[in-house]
């Protein structure tokens, strides 16, 4: 008896929710992401606001239209899960899932679904680590975009007509979760010497670094950046951050104070000074870092530079170092810096210095 009023009541309530998502399609929701403005620092300064995604459909605000309304064996499966009634004939094959991990967005192309369609099939998920829902469609397809609290793992599949998303925290799939992150990009170039862009050496040796770490599927790598693109401070720290990572590396490259041409050069390594002598912290991996790049290169160690002012090192929940490999006001080191040859011997003692942290417990 008792399990027939719930039932009632759940139909209740679920058209109540129909009546009310009536209202909200009077209305389309649009995102406003308010990034967090970081301070200037010395090394990384922010020289635009966070651009706004462009969007050249309607979306509609799903979040009431997500259907929670579950017994509680459910509960928790949902927590980690969405599912959705797919049209007729639409299988795995036709469904496209796209992870945006920078900003937490999971983006899923269901063909055959009209805007319509969602007030018939409502998705069912729990929203507790949902940020954002929209619903949209385009040339004959549903759109819906997902925005996390956290960085997950996003597996998709179909049974019986239905899709089911699983978000998947990445500490649960792989045994480390390492950031890797190419200072600058995009609009803002870094150091400039002799028409050589700071951005592009990070990149170089980002890349190099890439092809090492592509060879251990059991570590999830995320990159802040893997072409010339501008990236927020904030997303790059985030994304260690919102990802658990067991490691956040940031690399760039020097010059001297003045900018002027010199003789000076070696590698130094930025760390948090206000967590020093953190066990597994980040002076620990910063050290581990400077030594085996300097053993890689053969450059000269210039030891550990206090950091915390650096947007980047201060606010990592992750240990965190900032890798300056070599001087870009050097002749030297910049023609070096500028090489392949040289950025793979910098991408192998990254490599090593993260070997060797992983060793340690990291
Ligand atoms: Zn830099």
């Amino acid at each position: 008896m008792e399990d027939k009023i719930r039932k009632l009541s759940a139909l209740a309530m679920g058209l109540l929710m129909l009546l009310t998502t009536a209202a909200v399609l009077t209305f389309f929701d649009v995102r406003a992401w308010s990034d967090v403005e970081p301070e200037r620092a010395q090394e990384q300064t922010e020289a635009e606001p966070e651009q706004e995604q462009e969007q050249d459909m309607d979306m509609l605000s799903g979040m009431k239209l997500l259907d929670s309304d579950v017994s509680t064996e459910e509960q928790e499966i949902l927590e980690h899960q969405m599912q959705m009634e797919l049209p007729a004939g639409v299988g795995q094959e036709q469904i496209r899932v796209e992870n945006d991990v920078l900003h937490r967005r999971v983006t899923i192309n269901i063909p055959r679904i009209a805007q319509d369609y969602y007030f018939d099939h409502p998705l069912r998920g729990s929203s507790t680590h949902i940020d954002d829902l929209q619903l949209g469609s385009e040339y004959g397809g549903g759109v819906i975009e997902i925005t996390l609290d956290k960085v997950y793992e996003v597996e998709a599949k179909v049974e019986d007509s239905w899709l089911y998303l699983d978000f998947i925290p990445p500490r649960e799939l792989y045994e480390k979760v390492i950031v890797v992150d190419a200072g600058h990009g995009g609009s803002e170039p870094g150091a400039v010497k002799q028409d050589i862009y700071e951005k592009d050496i990070n990149l170089g040796i980002v890349l190099e670094l890439k092809k090492i770490l592509d060879g251990r599927p059991e570590w999830k790598v995320y990159y802040t950046r893997t072409e010339d693109v501008h990236v927020s401070l904030n997303d790059r720290v985030q994304l260690a951050n919102l990802s658990d990572a067991n490691l956040f590396i940031s690399v760039h490259n020097n010059s001297t104070r003045t900018g002027e041409m010199s003789d000076f050069s070696g590698t130094e390594v930025m760390y948090d000074e206000e967590k020093a002598g953190e066990e597994l912290g980040s002076e620990r991996f910063s050290t581990i870092l400077l030594e085996e790049t300097v053993a890689s290169c053969g450059s000269r160690n210039l030891g550990l530079l206090a950091g915390h002012s650096i947007y980047i090192i201060r606010t990592s929940q992750a240990p965190v170092a900032l890798l300056e490999a070599g001087f870009m006001t050097s002749h030297t080191e910049l023609n070096l810096l500028n090489s392949s040859d040289y950025q793979q011997k910098v991408a192998q003692g990254i490599y090593q210095g993260i070997v060797r942290a992983v060793e340690e417990g990291f």
